[in-house]
């Protein structure tokens, strides 16, 4: 089950990006993450981030199944 974290900072457009933390090619620094725990799909990975910021999008490298553009 992968380990998901959020990062704190926004991407140009506002979103607020849920990664893997293994695997990402595109990964946000280590003091830039809220840890999110492990989750069976990125949905509720995403759903959890939602509690801390309004505008969340899977990362589009490793999270490409709930990033949307
Ligand atoms: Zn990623």
């Amino acid at each position: 089950m992968p380990n998901y974290y959020v990062n704190r900072n926004a991407q140009s457009n506002g979103d607020h990006e849920v990664h893997t933390t293994t695997g990402c090619s595109n990964p946000a620094n280590p003091e830039n993450r809220i840890a999110l725990g492990n989750h069976l799909t990125c949905t509720t990975a995403v759903q959890k981030a939602r509690q801390y910021y309004s505008q969340v999008n899977g990362c589009y490298y490793c999270t490409k199944a709930c990033h949307t553009t």
